[in-house]
């Protein structure tokens, strides 16, 4: 479904990605781990178009998605979960929703927003209320909310977890399990790399911009290597 091949990039200066080769299928979830500054945002935005590679291929449905414009890798398929939410503070639940639902050719936005208000309440009981207003759990379920409204075939999560008390946690990565089994692929984003590997089904472990170590999910996290860096505190 994506496939990433020998990818670079980053801001201009040394590429902070340097060669990332990463693979998903529908229906898995892959765990990407790694310390902070060790390029995880910046694969995810690159994926997204947010970033152009410097070098590399990304494809979708063996299609090349690599730099093209990010309206039209949402409009392919693929759809981001920004680090920190990025809801629009001062609009609505529901023009949140809206703003993810932008550019859709196939005219089910309507059928969309009650798929999504189905399977949050929450928002459909607030979907009146500022987003800026919501508790730090429901924009994240705000945020998930909005990219699904494009109909994504793939989901990108950066650091879903990030600042939520752990039933919030619990709360976003149920919703995640859920999303996998409707055959989504969804690249997952996280320093809480126990979590993350628990649901995931495989993982990459990044550093400096290269994958050290892949595998099944269950493998990295008994590694001891694994452990050593980012288990041992967690
Ligand atoms: P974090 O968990 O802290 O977000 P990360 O693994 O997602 O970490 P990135 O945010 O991708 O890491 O950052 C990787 C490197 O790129 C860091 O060295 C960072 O300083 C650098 N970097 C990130 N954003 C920019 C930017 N806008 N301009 C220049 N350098 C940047």
């Amino acid at each position: 479904m994506l496939e990433i091949d020998a990818l670079s990039s980053g801001y201009g200066g040394p590429p902070v990605l340097a060669g990332v080769t990463l693979r998903i299928a529908a229906g898995e979830i892959v765990a990407v781990v790694g310390t902070n500054g060790a390029g995880k945002t910046t694969l995810l935005n690159t994926v997204a178009g947010l970033l152009r590679p410097v070098a590399g291929r990304i494809l979708l449905d063996g299609a090349p998605i690599g730099g093209l414009p990010a309206e039209r890798i949402v409009r392919a398929g693929l759809s981001l979960v920004p680090e920190g939410r990025q809801v629009i503070a001062p609009l609505s639940v529901e023009e949140n929703l809206l703003v993810g639902a932008y550019g859709r050719r196939d005219r089910k936005g309507a059928e969309t927003l009650e798929a999504i208000y189905a399977r949050f309440p929450r928002l459909k009981e607030r979907r009146r209320q500022p987003a800026g207003l919501m508790s730090g759990g429901e924009q994240q379920m705000l945020a998930i909310g909005r990219a699904l409204m494009a109909g994504p075939r793939v989901l990108l999560l950066d650091e879903p977890s990030m600042g939520l008390a752990p039933l919030v946690v619990a709360e976003i990565f149920a919703l995640v399990a859920e999303l996998k089994s409707r055959n989504l692929a969804i690249l997952l984003v996280e320093q809480n790399a126990r979590k993350a590997l628990a649901l995931a089904s495989r993982g990459y472990v990044l550093e400096a911009g290269r994958v050290v170590l892949e595998g099944p999910a269950a493998e990295l996290a008994a590694s001891p290597a694994v452990v050593a860096a980012y288990l041992g505190a967690s």
